[in-house]
């Protein structure tokens, strides 16, 4: 499932190649994906210049000259296809193991073509409100790489919750775009375990947590700016690409801090988490 870094990637690749461009035409294959599709979608967009591609949360919002937004939202499974001519070619399909079948929306353009494959259909493409609002992000909690969240955020809006801290960390209107992935190494990477009480974590902790969270954040969306030039100038899908994690989904191996087979992996809420059993406290 794509998080805030997979989702930045994918951000920077959509904004080279479509801001200024203008739209031909939006093609909708279904009538829904995860909700129906909002009436006259397909015709809102055409002729319209893209004046910038921007990013709130695990949601990309494409701004018209205009003044409609396009509100795009990955889902557990969706990818967005990015070319000159991204639908003929069986070979990329093959290669990339993406089923044409599951191409949503096709977006035209002048010498350029997004597609929006989801297996799963649990993304969406919708519009904004006419006042620039949406209810999907209405209660959104603060970007993790915006200067208003930090360690004193999370002390106050953390405090007396008796719900872990992995747990809260999934919770998007505590902060916006971390998932499984970050919220595991994000917490190895402060020393705190997974399963403590988020209301009882001091405050010196929360700090190193939150400078933890911008640092994991911030190292993934390098990776995934490097990964970027592997596709550029042709098509391609990007955002999927190959970290190296710490904990995520490495139980029984070897923790880089400590040198010791001490990664575990436990669920919370249906959701697995992964932490070092000797550097988590
Ligand atoms: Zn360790």
């Amino acid at each position: 499932m794509p998080e805030l870094p997979e989702v930045e990637t994918v951000r920077r690749g959509l904004a080279d190649l479509i801001e200024g461009r203008s739209f031909k035409s939006i093609q909708l294959n279904r009538k829904d994906i995860r909700f129906p599709m909002r009436d006259g979608l397909g015709d809102v967009a055409r002729g319209q210049t893209v004046t910038h591609v921007g990013r709130r949360g695990k949601y990309m919002i494409i701004e018209l000259d205009g003044a409609k937004r396009l509100l795009i939202h990955l889902g557990m499974s969706g990818r967005l296809i990015l070319g000159a001519d991204v639908m003929a070619d069986e070979l990329f399909y093959q290669k990339q193991q993406i089923n044409p079948r599951h191409n949503h929306v096709i977006m035209t353009f002048n010498d350029a073509a997004v597609i929006y494959n989801d297996p799963r259909r649990f993304g969406m493409v919708d519009l904004l409100d006419p006042d620039g609002g949406h209810y999907l992000l209405a209660h959104l909690g603060p970007e993790p790489l915006a200067n208003e969240f930090d360690g004193h955020w999370l002390a106050q809006r953390l405090r007396f919750s008796k719900t872990s801290i992995k747990e809260k960390l999934l919770d998007q209107n505590l902060v916006a775009g971390i998932g499984n992935i970050y919220a595991s190494e994000s917490l190895h990477l402060a020393g705190i375990n997974p399963k403590r009480k988020a209301g009882n974590i001091a405050l010196a902790r929360l700090v190193n947590l939150a400078e933890a969270i911008r640092n994991t954040l911030q190292r993934a969306i390098e990776a995934g700016g490097s990964s970027l030039k592997d596709y550029r100038g042709v098509r391609g899908a990007p955002g999927y690409f190959q970290h190296q994690f710490n904990v995520y989904d490495r139980a029984g191996e070897m923790c880089r801090s400590c040198g010791k087979d001490n990664i575990r992996k436990i669920q919370q809420s249906g959701r697995a988490s992964y932490y070092c059993a000797a550097c988590q406290r």
